[in-house]
């Protein structure tokens, strides 16, 4: 697949890069592209650019956000005494069609992997810690994914946190172990947070 010109190797090979898509779906993304009428092809662009110039991360929960701060840390009708923990953003959208917790988010952006090289340090504990140190914080909800990498998090998670006097809680079982929490349906996850149990510290 050498032979295509060059601005179309660009694109398949942009594409490539993307997680979830191999060569041969980059490819067939690219010409579907480049057979598309020009102003759907610059609204993906466009879509692209701007997403990239007007999102950040929100710079207390680090969920994304349109400005400082994201639209659950701006709601003052959530309740500040509870915060969950997630690894991704994404795992926010999920847990927010469930509409059991009423309460804010803080994101890791990620999950220890010593596999991957990825330590706490790495993670936004610190931030953590001081949102618990400066919030009313009563209840942490560690809902981290249920696999290996969320298990070791949370855990570790729960002796950090157990010794400061609050409650931490674990999401319950009932989610598919190995899983990944996007892709639990709404009324699993539902129950998985109302179900949620304290951990032993
Ligand atoms: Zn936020």
């Amino acid at each position: 697949m050498a032979d295509y010109a060059r601005p179309v190797q660009v694109l398949v090979d942009e594409l490539g890069r993307l997680p979830g898509v191999g060569p041969k779906s980059a490819q067939r993304i690219a010409f579907y592209l480049l057979k598309a009428a020009p102003e759907d092809a610059n609204r993906l662009a466009r879509a692209i650019s701007d997403a990239k110039l007007k999102v950040t991360w929100c710079r207390q929960c680090f969920n994304i956000a349109e400005g400082e701060l994201c639209a659950i840390c701006l709601d003052e009708q959530r309740d500040a005494q509870v915060l969950c923990v997630v690894e991704e953003p994404r795992d926010i959208v999920a847990l927010e069609r469930t509409r059991e917790l009423r309460g804010r988010y803080h994101v890791l952006l990620g999950a220890i992997s010593p596999i991957e090289g990825i330590t706490p340090e790495h993670l936004k504990i610190k931030e953590l810690l001081a949102r618990i140190r400066d919030e009313d914080v009563q209840e942490v909800v560690l809902a981290t994914n249920p696999n290996i990498e969320g298990e070791a998090t949370a855990m570790y998670l729960a002796r950090l946190l157990k010794p400061l006097g609050i409650q931490v809680t674990r999401i319950a079982s009932g989610l598919p172990v190995g899983g990944d929490l996007e892709y639990a349906d709404e009324v699993t996850l539902g129950r998985a947070i109302e179900g949620r149990r304290e951990v032993e510290g």
